[in-house]
């Protein structure tokens, strides 16, 4: 990356009212057919130009073509039964009616790649595209097949591998798994949920990111955060190994949480996605508090390595909101580029 600082979001932006329910996950359509196909389109190069208007260097699609950061991945795979569904407890957190995988798991046709190919067919900055990452894949399911998740994780590294590679080949610049799980079952990530995730970017020549997250600003999410003390350290159990994996940056959650900064001395070497706009508030970051944030990452993250960014999707946030809080991310980022 030429720019100092390059700022990007998480993944999610909110999405217009007249393709689904704002301010509401897993929000249905209110189109469907042919014009849902357009209006998702529209609404995809709608957020890319929000994106450059607010001074986002590394765009995405804003999520706009997908109900659910996990779920719509899962909906174009075999073996999962959208129609037997269970009630299980997400993350140890919040239950959730999830699909029951049935069978073998494998994926039937690329999921994302055409919306991948128009976002790259209109933009000439560089383009972050976010899946969801094994861990959190299994975690969002009833499995009635495999019975073992590190099994079941396995499979889906090997499905997500094949969609990454075709949006390298659709000219993305970095794929990014989103793996909220890696803070709640540490023991499983060291055991076996890094070495999923490079089953998932093996063979890749593009950069690869991890995001990992307190979650979406839903109560469930903000409850939780509340029982975990005055220090945050679930990064501190997954971080070593992470340090020592081969994914290139690490997207994580700075602003308004409790993570001791001093934590990201412990992935010293990768690109850290410093999270500097927190998204379970509508209030707006001022530049110089983007700024502040920045700054105590900097102290941790060698100025080439850190990349201003959001501490998860936005896409429960208003329209409004979202926009104000990015266009805060790239002023503060300025601040800090005119101090380095
Ligand atoms: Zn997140």
């Amino acid at each position: 990356m030429t720019i100092r600082f390059p700022t990007s979001t998480a993944g999610s932006l909110p999405k217009p009212a007249w393709l689904a329910q704002p301010e509401t996950l897993w929000s249905p359509w209110k189109l469907e057919g042919d014009a849902l196909v357009e209006a998702k389109r529209d609404a995809l190069l709608l957020s890319l130009h929000e994106q450059v208007a607010a001074g986002v260097d590394i765009v995405s699609d804003g999520e706009q073509t997908r109900q659910h950061f996990v779920t719509t991945f899962i909906e174009h795979l075999d073996g999962v039964d959208f129609e037997s569904r269970k009630t299980v407890k997400i993350r140890n957190r919040y239950d959730a009616s999830v699909p029951t995988v049935r069978a073998a798991v494998a994926r039937k046709e690329s999921v994302f790649v055409e919306d991948a190919r128009f976002l790259r067919a209109h933009t000439t900055q560089p383009i972050k595209w976010a899946l969801p990452g094994p861990m959190t894949m299994i975690d969002t399911l009833y499995d009635d097949h495999y019975k073992s998740r590190e099994k079941l994780a396995w499979e889906f590294a090997k499905i997500l591998n094949q969609e990454a590679r075709e949006l390298e080949a659709a000219g993305v610049d970095i794929i990014q798994f989103d793996e909220p799980a890696f803070n709640v079952f540490s023991d499983e990530v060291n055991d076996w949920g890094i070495a999923a995730l490079e089953k998932a970017i093996e063979g890749l020549k593009c950069e690869t990111a991890v995001h990992i997250c307190y979650g979406y600003g839903i109560k469930a999410n903000t409850d939780w955060k509340k029982t975990l003390g005055s220090e945050w350290r679930q990064y501190e159990a997954v971080f070593p190994k992470l340090q020592a994996s081969n994914i290139d940056l690490i997207s994580l959650e700075c602003h308004n949480s409790r993570v001791p900064i001093e934590l990201l001395a412990l992935i010293r070497g990768k690109k850290v996605m410093v999270g500097a706009i927190d998204v379970a508030t509508d209030e707006i970051e001022t530049p110089e508090v983007v700024a502040e944030t920045l700054r105590r990452a900097l102290q941790y993250v060698d100025a080439a390595y850190l990349y201003p960014c959001t501490n998860c999707g936005m896409a429960p946030l208003r329209r409004d909101v979202a926009r104000a809080k990015l266009r805060a991310l790239s002023a503060g980022a300025e601040i800090v580029r005119s101090e380095v």
